[in-house]
Parts: C-alpha cells; sequence; structure tokens
C-alpha cells in the first residue's frame, strides 16, 4: 500500500473522482502547504507513487508523480488550471471554487498563499473500486456523518448516535473490491439479513433497530445499535470445502478440531463445528485460528458464549435453509456488545450469499465443488484465462463482462428468493 492522497476538491470532485480518473482527465491537483504542514504530511516528490483515495479512503488508482510545482495562489495560471482537469472555465472560475473549498476547510486562501501543484500519470488504471456513496449522495438529513467504509458497506453515524449501515452494489472476490457493482446486491443483501434477523429473533438479540431509513437509502440500509465488535469471525462449518478443506487435508482437523479420517470437498460433518478466524485488515486475508486463541482473545467465558451461540443460530438456519432445498454448508457472524454489557449482540449481514456458502440440495455430491448460490460466476471468470488476471500479482482484477454481471445478480436474487419465499420485487 503507497501513501494515500486524498483528493477532495471543488466540482464534486469526491464523487467524481473515479470517473475523472478513468477518462484521463485529472492529471494534476493544488494542494496547500498550510494543509501539509497542519497535518505533517510531506510534500509529494517526483517518482513518489501514491495511492489516490476517495474520501471513504477507498483506493481509485495508483499514480506517479511527474512534476512537482511550488506556487503562490495569485501566480496560478491557465496552463496549470487546465491541466488539473477538472473542467474550469478561466482562472478566475478556479480560483473561487477554490478559495471556497479551503474555507470549508478552515483556509483563508489569498493571492500570497503557498500552493503545491503536483503533475501524475495513472499507473495502474485498474485498481478502481465503484464510488463510494457520500451522506450527499444519500440525501442524508443534518447531521449523519460518514464513519467508515468496508469492501461492501459504508457506516454513518445518525444523529442519535446509532449506525446506518448501507449495503453497496459492490462485490468483493480473492480480497479485492471488483470495478463493477451488481446492480441491487445491496438491496438483496440487506433484506436477506433482516430476514433472517427475525428468523432468529427468539434465539439472539440483533443490532437492528429499524428498516425504516432516511433520505435515498430505502432498502439498501438499516438502522442499528453501534456496538463495540469483538474481533473474532464467528465461523460455523457443517460442510467441508475452502479453507477448512485445506486445512484437513494438511492437518486432519480445523481450527484445532480433529476431524474423520476420509472427507472430502464437500462432505457432510458429523456436527457442526466453530473454526474461528481473525478478522484481517482490507486487503489481508482473515486467518484460520482455534479455540484457544478465542480464549486468549475475549477470555473463556466469552469465548464459550460466542461459540454456542454461533452453533445454535447456525442449526436454526441449515433446518430452514434446509426446508427450502437448500444447503447451508457454512456461515460466518460477527457479534458485539453495548457498552457496560455483557450479552452478545448478533450484528454485521447474517447469512447473506456473502456471508455464508448455500449449495442446492438437490445437486449436492461430494467429492467435487458445489455449484452455490454467489459469486462463483465471478471467480470462475476472474480465474479463467478470458480475464487476462493474475491472482498471485498483486494487480486489480479487470472490469467485468455484462454477461458476468447479470448471471451474479441473476444468483442473488435466486438466493433471496428461494430462501425467504417472498419474490425480490
Ligand atoms: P472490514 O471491516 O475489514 O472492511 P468488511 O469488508 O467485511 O470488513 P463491510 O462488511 O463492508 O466490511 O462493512 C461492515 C463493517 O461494519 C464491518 O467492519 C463490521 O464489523 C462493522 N459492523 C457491522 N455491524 C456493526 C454494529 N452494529 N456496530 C459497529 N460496527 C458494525
Ligand atoms: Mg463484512
Amino acid at each position: 500500500m503507497n501513501r494515500p492522497l486524498e483528493l477532495g476538491s471543488p466540482g464534486d470532485m469526491r464523487e467524481r473522482l473515479n470517473g475523472l480518473v478513468l477518462g484521463g482527465r485529472k492529471v494534476a491537483a493544488f494542494g496547500l502547504v498550510q494543509e501539509y504542514l497542519d497535518e505533517g504530511e510531506a510534500i509529494e516528490t517526483v517518482g513518489e507513487e501514491l495511492d489516490l483515495v476517495d474520501s471513504a479512503g477507498g483506493r481509485v488508482a495508483t499514480v506517479r508523480i511527474t512534476e512537482v510545482r511550488e506556487l503562490d495562489f495569485g501566480a496560478a495560471d491557465w496552463g496549470l488550471v487546465e491541466a488539473e482537469g477538472e473542467g474550469f472555465a478561466t482562472v478566475a472560475a478556479w480560483a473561487q471554487a477554490h478559495r471556497d473549498f479551503w474555507a470549508t476547510a478552515g483556509y483563508e486562501v489569498t493571492d500570497g498563499s503557498a500552493l503545491v501543484w503536483t503533475r501524475f500519470e495513472v499507473v495502474d488504471p485498474r485498481p478502481l473500486v465503484p464510488p463510494r456513496p457520500t451522506a450527499g449522495d444519500l440525501a442524508l438529513p443534518e447531521g449523519y456523518q460518514h464513519v467508515y467504509s468496508g469492501k461492501v458497506r459504508d457506516l454513518f453515524r445518525t444523529p442519535d448516535g446509532d449506525l446506518l449501515v448501507v449495503a453497496a452494489d459492490r462485490i468483493s472476490a480473492y480480497d479485492w473490491v471488483l470495478p463493477t457493482p451488481i446492480p441491487d446486491k445491496g438491496r438483496i443483501l440487506n433484506r436477506m439479513s433482516l430476514w433472517w434477523f427475525e428468523q432468529l429473533a427468539d434465539l439472539v438479540p440483533n443490532h437492528v433497530i429499524t428498516a425504516d431509513t432516511p433520505g435515498l437509502v430505502g432498502d439498501r440500509g438499516v438502522v442499528c445499535r453501534s456496538l463495540d465488535m469483538l474481533p473474532v469471525e464467528c465461523v460455523v462449518r457443517g460442510y467441508l470445502t475452502g479453507s477448512g478443506l485445506s486445512d484437513y487435508r494438511r492437518t486432519g482437523s480445523v481450527c484445532g478440531v480433529t476431524l474423520p479420517d476420509g472427507l472430502t470437498d464437500g462432505s457432510r460433518l458429523p456436527a457442526p463445528i466453530f473454526t474461528p478466524a481473525t478478522k484481517a485488515a482490507i486487503g489481508d486475508h482473515d486467518e484460520n485460528v482455534d479455540f484457544d486463541h478465542v480464549v486468549a482473545t475475549v477470555g473463556p467465558e466469552l469465548a464459550q458464549r460466542l461459540r454456542e451461540t454461533s452453533i445454535a443460530v447456525y442449526d436454526r438456519a441449515e433446518r430452514i435453509a434446509r426446508e427450502r432445498g437448500i444447503i447451508l454448508a457454512d456461515t460466518k457472524f460477527e457479534f458485539g456488545q453495548v457498552a457496560g454489557d455483557p450479552a452478545i449482540v448478533l450484528a454485521d449481514e447474517v447469512l447473506t450469499p456473502d456471508s455464508s456458502r448455500y449449495w442446492p440440495a438437490d445437486s449436492w455430491e461430494p467429492g467435487r465443488a458445489q455449484p452455490s448460490f454467489d459469486k462463483q460466476y465471478v471467480r470462475d471468470w476472474l480465474t479463467s484465462p478470458e480475464s487476462g488476471w493474475d491472482r498471485t500479482s498483486d494487480t486489480a482484477p479487470p472490469p467485468l463482462p455484462d454477461e458476468v454481471v447479470a448471471r451474479t445478480r441473476a444468483k442473488y436474487v435466486e438466493a433471496y428468493e428461494r430462501i425467504t419465499g417472498s419474490p425480490f420485487e
């Protein structure tokens, strides 16, 4: 990961940064020397590679600095302004927009103010992520503040101190956020989580306050209690595949749980097992850990409750899914706590195709990879020669073809409809 360069600027740059870089128009930027000093940041140097990030910290592209100039605000000329690529008609218009923009950050910019002008070239045009919606895009009322964006969800603090969690149409695979969104995926996943929270409500308290969301969020979001999240990915497996299968083949066990001999890809386990993982930083793989690791992280009593609750929730969900002809092979839960209260609260997304492996029961056949209700088309295409992508490189994946997008959307819709028994639209 390179040093990030956040490009907030006039002209709705935050929202349009992606398009500007893609379209090749954004090739330079102005910075305020005082701001660099206040933030203790070094001024860019020629040859340095930087990650352009949007206001939510999402990487939009990697660039290389080709030229750096220091100048006074009053001396910015048309050539430089035009090179910035934001479509200003005159230097005066540029100056006014920048004065107003910097004023919002508390800087009064006058003719003598020192600026840095950096020209860059896009080194890797591919690591583009779909733009993350801002409070403005979602027309959130006054008082909502963006606090965090994960690979898929954007979190906003509500005026009451709760959290508005908005599921975007972003899709991730092999730990990359892909450049191409899947239409309606956010709505499908959010509605599926809400449906599952209801089915599980008598077993475990959950974080949902209301599905009635502000602005333009609609059924993409949910207002929930802001919890102290426990740093454990609570994975339960009823069937063996994926990283569990790899561990089993190497060691005969998964996360310290010894399994019988002779199991294969897709085998049903004698009983569901708790196979926790640590939550990795963006871009890193989650790592399977054994129960002792969880005990060391949260203490024996809480570790015990996480395991029992996770397995109880899996049992219930597995039965419900099976009644609908679907196997819940494995799934991941995240729990949190309200400060000062020892109860564990089920949070995040639950039992969506992003957090779970669902297989059609009628085609289940151990000994091979099972068809699944999720990103299979995406993964298959990404690893096919057609994509031209090398999974082992650290280059971001390319945009998805329309057909892969359409098929993937259809799979998410099918999963929703089969599990909830209701039409999506
Ligand atoms: P990462 O956090 O590593 O980016 P991710 O890519 O899975 O993980 P998303 O699922 O996109 O992230 O974002 C959801 C984030 O919100 C997660 O970090 C999750 O732990 C957090 N979260 C979910 N529910 C709550 C809650 N009720 N209170 C606080 N945080 C929550
Ligand atoms: Mg997540």
